[in-house]
């Protein structure tokens, strides 16, 4: 299994491998070792990508307990269905280690097909039945000959690595499976993919009224808010555009190597990045009249977001905000928080890449803003409380971490409820830190105590 999944070891455009020489190209990215997998792993990161599928069922082949490892802790919106919700499981038994559980697969197929209007049933290889030898794919064809729908195998055992590393496979399921099986009924000449947006929170919807303004149709997004259809006729599109993800770089250049589609990165988190993007993928259609219409789209949606935002900025302008995102891009969460006028004291690179590291660098370059690699709770603290932060900007693990220290915060992670991309999303982003910096409650947390 681990030869089949070599190639994704082997990524071109990743920040890494971009920097370095044909020879050096040949040394694969590095794969993770034994324990490394803690945090998530690569059938966490595999179910991260598909489970925004809504109106697929998400079976799971292994014992019940690896079902609770993602089921239901991520904030991804879908109006397709939410079978995503639901947690469909072989339940292996010691009976099926000794006898096999492929049966199982199929039996679970029918009763769920039977059950439910499902469009398609992705089935999850987990670390049991993964070293029991289970035939996961051939059970799955069979299955979708008993039920008619589609039946994806996603060969993703924890022990295989990460969960970036399972963000590919997924990705590489949906090359080898679904991508190509379906025609859309029209198509433009301004069809895009948008991979690596799970439209948490709702970011994606954040984002179709620009693409619906500027005539851009959004044929597939891979895969927030998407139906299974929709990423079947992926191959269709003109271009594709990555947000926020490095892992699902391998999907993009999939999309590239096997069907001609070019692709490029780029984040709708500050007016900045914005129009940044959408000009690239202006570049990407070869389009002179679309780059027009986005120069005097951006300019009205830059003034309009401005004004919306003015009464917020009143109250952010100069307070210092620590970002501890960990996650991929966190150059462009400080880019939207200066532009609302905050004083990002530093960041976190822990899971940045190089070359997000090298642009953030760039970006305090000449000042004494930190870069934090690695900190736990009792680090961070020490940072806000040396730097005299106002607000932690942080995922939800550090909630706890700064109600301690009595610090503002405001959740970036996956099971926010609030999106912060596009134009409304940056007036959401300037509500929730106004709320939360002029919060009552902080007032009387930092109180002492009567007894003290
Ligand atoms: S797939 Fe393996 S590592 Fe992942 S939750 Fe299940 S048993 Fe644990």
């Amino acid at each position: 299994m681990a030869a089949k999944f070599d190639h994704l070891t082997e990524v071109d455009s990743c920040s890494e491998n971009k920097k370095k020489s044909t020879a050096e190209k040949v040394k694969k990215c590095a794969k993770p070792t034994p324990g490394a997998t803690m945090g998530g792993c690569a059938f966490d990161g595999s179910q991260i990508v598909l489970l925004p599928v809504g109106d697929a069922a998400h079976l799971i082949h292994g014992p019940a307990t690896c079902v609770s490892q993602n089921w239901n802790n991520r904030g991804s919106r879908n109006l397709h269905g939410q079978y995503y919700k639901m947690g469909f499981s072989t339940d292996v038994t010691e009976m099926d280690v000794v006898f096999g559980g492929e049966k199982k697969i199929t039996d679970k197929c029918v009763e769920i097909a039977a059950r439910y209007p499902v469009k398609a049933i992705f089935v999850y290889t987990t670390c049991v039945t993964a070293m029991i030898g289970d035939d996961v794919p051939t059970a799955c064809k069979k299955a979708a000959e008993l039920t008619g729908i589609s039946v994806i195998p996603v060969e993703s055992p924890g022990f295989i690595g990460n969960k970036n590393f399972g963000n590919k496979i997924a990705g590489d399921a949906l090359l080898e499976y679904v991508i190509g099986t379906q025609e859309p009924e029209k198509t433009t000449e301004y069809d895009i993919n948008i991979i690596g947006d799970y439209n948490i929170a709702g970011e994606l919807w954040q984002m179709m009224p620009i693409f619906r303004e500027l005539g851009i149709n959004v044929l597939s997004s891979l895969t927030g808010g998407t139906s299974f259809d929709e990423i079947a006729y992926a191959h269709r599109a003109k271009c594709t555009l990555v947000i926020c993800s490095k892992a699902l770089l391998t999907l993009a250049e999939g999309l590239k190597r096997k069907y001609g589609i070019p692709f490029a990165e780029g984040s709708f988190y500050g007016l900045g990045e914005i129009e940044k993007t959408l000009l690239s993928v202006a570049d990407m259609l070869d389009s002179e009249e679309l780059r027009g219409r986005i120069h005097t789209y951006v300019e009205r949606k830059n003034a309009e977001t401005l004004a919306d935002i003015a009464p917020y900025t009143a109250l952010l302008k100069g307070k210092k905000v620590f970002v501890y995102t960990g996650g991929v891009k966190s150059w462009s969460t400080i880019y939207q928080l200066e532009e609302l006028g905050m004083d990002v004291i530093g960041t976190s690179t822990r899971k940045s890449t190089e070359q997000d590291i090298e642009k953030i660098r760039e970006h305090f370059e000449g000042t004494q803003k930190m870069l934090l690699e690695k900190g736990d709770g009792r680090i961070l603290l020490g940072v806000l409380e040396k730097e005299k932060a106002d607000l932690l900007l942080a995922g939800g693990r550090n909630m706890y971490t700064s109600i301690k220290g009595r610090y503002p915060f405001v959740d970036v992670n996956q099971e926010r409820i609030h999106g912060y991309a596009g134009y409304t999303g940056m007036v959401e982003l300037a509500k929730q830190l106004a709320y939360t910096l002029t919060s009552p409650v902080w007032e009387v947390a930092r109180r002492k105590a009567p007894w003290e």
